[in-house]
């Protein structure tokens, strides 16, 4: 190589200051924190996410057979209405959108842009309206504490950076199923990726909080947990195959109770006693 043809030719001195401000403004950018205060790498606009989830929804419910009964539909519109009231800032604003799925398997999702989603077999395992809020909390959890964008951003900041950017752009099918798995519908489309723990415990805490500021009771979440598992026997719910549950989680939940519970007193006196059934 030509030796006078060093680095500092290659990057003269404005440029080296131009693109140290630009990844220090990118890494500003992406960084952010999360509802409970934990740092989060987060490199794509809210609004793009928005879209995706708006778009996964959409086929969704074009595919798939939806339940027209307006009973079941009433009462998981009631109980998102009532968690949703709950919510700070765009969150409380935007109009959350509520679809049943005639689906025998016990799952639920929240996609981000407010798309919510129950398969009707939730309603073997999630018996009552407080189990119905515990699950839909945490569904709801990861979508405020932005977990979708977060695991997004962290395959595009690894390998998989140009694959994601291709699809971003407007990708094959199979692509387009693996963009899901990353929003939280993964089982449904074959590729199964789990939440990390991590995302696992905070919408757990995100959504004990939510179910009690609204006035159902938090102690259900247990009982929730632990049908889920009952459930686990012959035929794992499909809601377990995308959301590993554990004594761990229980144990959690069972530490957040107290506060949990003095919230859900404060939510009662308030005359927060949300009657869906
Ligand atoms: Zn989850």
């Amino acid at each position: 190589m030509n030796r006078k043809y060093n680095r500092s030719r290659l990057w003269p001195n404005r440029w080296r200051s131009w693109l140290g401000a630009s990844l220090l403004a990118l890494l500003l950018a992406a960084c952010a924190t999360s509802p409970l205060g934990r740092k989060q790498l987060i490199l794509l606009p809210d609004s793009q996410m928005d879209q995706l989830g708006a778009a996964s929804y959409l086929d969704m419910k074009k595919t798939r057979p939806v339940e027209p009964d307006p009973h079941e539909n009433r009462y998981v519109r009631c109980v998102v209405d009532a968690l949703s009231h709950e919510l700070k800032g765009k969150w409380g604003k935007i109009p959350w959108e509520v679809t049943v799925f005639k689906d025998d398997t016990a799952n639920a999702f929240a996609l981000p842009g407010g798309k919510i989603g129950v398969h009707t077999g939730l309603f073997k395992v999630a018996k009552n309206r407080h189990q119905l809020a515990a699950v839909l909390g945490h569904e709801i959890g990861h979508v405020i504490a932005r977990h979708g964008n977060e695991r997004v951003s962290t395959n595009l900041a690894a390998q998989t950076g140009v694959q994601l950017a291709a699809i971003l752009a407007g990708g094959s099918a199979q692509k387009k199923k693996q963009l899901m798995s990353l929003l939280g519908v993964g089982a449904q489309v074959g590729v199964i990726l789990p939440f990390s723990r991590r995302h696992e415990s905070e919408a757990d805490l995100i959504g004990l909080d939510l179910m009690a500021r609204a006035g159902f009771d938090p102690r259900e979440a247990v009982k929730l947990w632990e049908n889920m598992q009952k459930l686990g026997g012959s035929k794992p719910p499909e809601f377990l195959s995308t959301h590993p549950a554990n004594e761990r989680r229980i144990f959690d939940l069972q530490r957040a109770m107290d506060g949990a519970l003095a919230q859900y007193g404060r939510a009662q006196a308030e005359g927060k006693r949300p009657r869906c059934h």
